[in-house]
């Protein structure tokens, strides 16, 4: 196949001191390969990995960045091994683009796990091209790491459930979450939304952790089945041994958080489970082998999602209809989404449409 030098354009941050604004630049994509996509992005979902990375909150970034993982459109070249796409198909990309498909992981179905995983954006392939996320035209990824979306599903609809949805989807399954099952949800921003839609779908009781009034009407609506306003003292004293999965999507701790008050409320082995990654300098709060004995409870974590796993959450959200709470902004005002995130004022989710001619 003849190489075309084929150049890209996205929204990049060039300087971390003004994180979120962004210009357009033109960029290199990755090399393409007989196992690639590419899609052509008509939505791109805002998500708060954006924000720490951006920031530098999780270390220095690469320059100049395109960020963007939550990503919807239309394949638009395949690869000649490429055999579950065509020119055309709407599909989706989450938070990683690659994987060796080799190792146990990958061939295990836990491709999110894989120790070579490749992000889809600030990541270096071998040949030093860097991987620009989704605030652009295009990208290439692995035929693994795309993602057929349904017809039924709109594709504003689809682009935050790459990431955000993925991303609690696969605890919530894995942790055999369903009918007769309590689960704690804490963090009720773009992932603690898609738990509460996902959990209630998959027919458990569904308590939401929040200290934030304004959102109490929109949680109801979501479906909860119980708000737990933790800005109330000893709020965790009722829920004693209650919950067998508490999913944290929160991305902040501080110090004032009392993970050993969350850790009371879990049942005989219930799982604590984080997905939301703060900042390098915001650890874990302590907590003493006192708060995990007395009930045999687990501490753990969770990665984005497995492409097994994408396409039953996608068939849950087909099958019933479940659609997400997102606000629709041109990709140029990505700077604004992004502010609005750190600020903690998205009702739930930004989707941004493609506005680069
Ligand atoms: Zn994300
Ligand atoms: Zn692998």
């Amino acid at each position: 196949m003849p190489s075309k030098t084929v150049v890209l354009k996205g929204y990049a941050m060039t300087d971390p001191s003004k994180w979120n604004d962004l210009k357009v630049i033109e960029f290199k994509p990755k090399t393409f390969a007989a196992d690639d996509v590419e899609v052509a992005i008509t939505h791109c979902g805002v998500c708060g990995s954006d924000v720490h990375t951006l920031t530098q909150g999780w270390g220095e970034s690469k320059l100049p960045l395109v960020v963007g993982h939550e990503i919807v459109g239309t394949v638009a070249r395949v690869g000649d091994k490429v055999t579950e796409f065509k020119i055309g198909d709407r599909v989706g990309v989450g938070a990683q683009r690659g994987s060796c498909l080799e190792c146990r992981e990958c061939k295990d179905d836990y491709e999110n796990y894989c120790p070579q995983s490749i992000n889809t954006y600030d990541a270096e392939y071998p040949d030093g091209v860097v991987a620009q996320g989704g605030y652009s035209t295009a990208i290439r990824a692995q035929e693994r790491f795309v993602f057929p979306i349904p017809d039924e599903i709109e594709s504003r609809d689809a682009a935050s459930m790459m990431c955000a949805g993925l991303t609690v989807y696969s605890p919530l399954k894995t942790h055999g979450v369903g009918p007769g099952k309590s689960v704690g949800i804490m963090g009720i921003g773009g992932l603690g939304h898609y738990a509460i839609l996902w959990a209630k779908a998959m027919g458990a009781e569904v308590y939401a952790f929040t200290h934030d009034d304004s959102k109490m009407e929109d949680i109801k609506k979501m479906g909860a089945d119980h708000i737990v306003d933790t800005g109330k003292k000893d709020f965790h004293k009722d829920l004693a041994r209650k919950l067998d999965v508490l999913l944290s999507t929160r991305d902040m701790f501080g110090d004032k958080t009392s993970l050993d008050h969350y850790l009371s409320m879990l049942y005989v082995h219930g799982v604590f489970v984080t997905v939301g990654l703060p900042d390098a300098d915001d650890p874990l709060p302590s907590i003493h082998a006192f708060d995990l004995v007395p009930t045999g409870c687990l501490l753990g974590g969770s990665k984005i999602g497995s492409k097994k796993e994408c396409l039953e959450m996608l068939e849950l959200a087909r099958s019933k209809g479940i659609k997400p709470w997102i606000e629709e902004l041109p990709m140029s005002q990505a700077g604004k989404a992004l502010q609005d995130l750190k600020d903690n004022k998205v009702r739930y989710r930004y989707v941004l449409t493609q506005d680069i001619a």
